[in-house]
């Protein structure tokens, strides 16, 4: 065993056991965080043979750096705090992603024309405008830990407060609470789950959206998550804190998991049995991840290195060629014609010609990009994970 997991007494945040299958050799790699910034090395990634979650051990080290890189935030910094969109079917439209969100939301699940909605952990407000958009007869609220972006959150359409401070003091009677990227960062998410049911009405619904591990392993990479869901283990870690689950599914959002339930009375918690298989594949893209290094390090040494994305994928990358890259590409054209850790982002159409881009991107959507890159520039040459 290695001398901090030794040290750290490590015990599963979900379920409390004490004996962890880690993940060898990642506690040396370079972390980045869910903000996009490079993070020293140091974590213990494991997984929890009893429930199956793979997880970041939570420890007293686990939670300082937690809170140093919260208290460092800058949500969306490569695009101006606007959020990032998502590039869905095979053209590869952009939408942005709260609005993919709601729109699969209200196609799948009828919604009253009124009602009361609690977005914890809201950020600078991206889901609850696009929730005043889509659904103006509902009175909206938005909870944080601290009142940062308070003007923005309560000027939005529809919006009625900007909530901070514990879980405990806030109001009760909502009919949906949303959870829109907050349940990998928090230790104990079942425990979170069964408090906020006692702040929905009877029949009032739970939308939880996370990124999905076994899609992406290079979600595995970010220091302040702690939980790194499969369908299977959210769909577990959600029906055990007492919801009927009524949509989980990965293919409302590409890369992510969205998951919708109810709060039934009288529904004793459903225990669906540990998705093992799933977490090993979960755990798998850390040897993925270790291949991809190999391969992009050869990439980095040759001239004309550039890597594609400008979030989580693309910044890890970049710190293990030790900041190689001599620019970015990304579709975003908010992020086009921005800088990413020093270096210009540029748009397809403008990649120097001899160029060799790596696609910072999980495999099957790798695929899917290289093919809108090989008809706007075909003379670069473009390597997928
Ligand atoms: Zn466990």
């Amino acid at each position: 065993m290695s001398p901090n997991l030794a040290e750290a007494a490590p015990r599963c945040h979900h379920c409390g056991q004490t004996q962890l299958r880690p993940a060898l050799g990642y506690e040396q790699a370079q972390r980045v965080t869910s903000d996009c910034k490079p993070w020293r090395a140091g974590g213990v990634l494991a997984l929890c043979p009893a429930c199956g979650l793979v997880q970041t051990v939570v420890g007293p080290r686990w939670q300082a750096e937690a809170e140093e890189i919260y208290a460092a935030y800058t949500i969306y910094h490569q695009s101006g705090g606007r959020e990032q969109p998502i590039f869905a079917g095979p053209a590869g439209a952009a939408q942005a992603r709260s609005e993919a969100i709601i729109q699969a939301l209200v196609a799948h699940t009828p919604m009253p024309a009124r009602g009361r909605w609690l977005d914890v952990g809201c950020g600078n407000g991206a889901l609850l405008r696009a929730c005043g958009q889509a659904l103006p007869g509902w009175t909206l609220f938005g909870s944080e830990v601290n009142d940062k972006y308070r003007g923005v959150v309560e000027a939005l359409p529809g919006v009625e407060r900007l909530l901070t401070g514990p879980l405990a003091g806030l109001p009760t009677g909502f009919d949906l609470i949303s959870l829109v990227h907050v349940l990998e960062h928090v230790p104990g998410p079942q425990a979170l789950l069964r408090d906020l049911a006692g702040h929905l009405n009877p029949g009032g619904r739970l939308l939880v959206e996370v990124p999905d591990c076994r899609q992406n392993p290079f979600i595995l990479m970010v220091a302040d998550h702690c939980s790194h869901f499969s369908l299977g283990m959210l769909r577990r870690v959600v029906a055990g804190a007492g919801y009927k689950l009524l949509h989980a599914t990965e293919t409302w959002v590409p890369k992510e998991i969205t998951l919708v339930a109810q709060l039934t009375p009288g529904l004793s918690a459903a225990s669906e049995g540990p998705c093992l298989g799933e977490s090993d594949q979960v755990l798998t893209g850390w040897a993925t991840l270790q291949a991809i290094v190999n391969q992009v390090a050869l990439l980095a040494a040759q001239p004309g290195f550039g890597i594609f994305g400008t979030s989580i994928a693309a910044t890890w990358l970049d710190a293990q060629t030790g900041g190689r890259a001599q620019f970015f590409v990304d579709e975003d054209p908010h992020r086009v014609g921005q800088e990413h850790l020093g270096r210009p982002i540029l748009a397809p159409a403008t990649v120097p010609a001899e160029a060799k881009v790596y696609l910072a991107l999980p495999p099957a959507l790798a695929t899917r990009v290289a093919q809108r890159l090989r008809a706007a520039r075909p003379s670069v040459e473009l390597v997928s994970p």
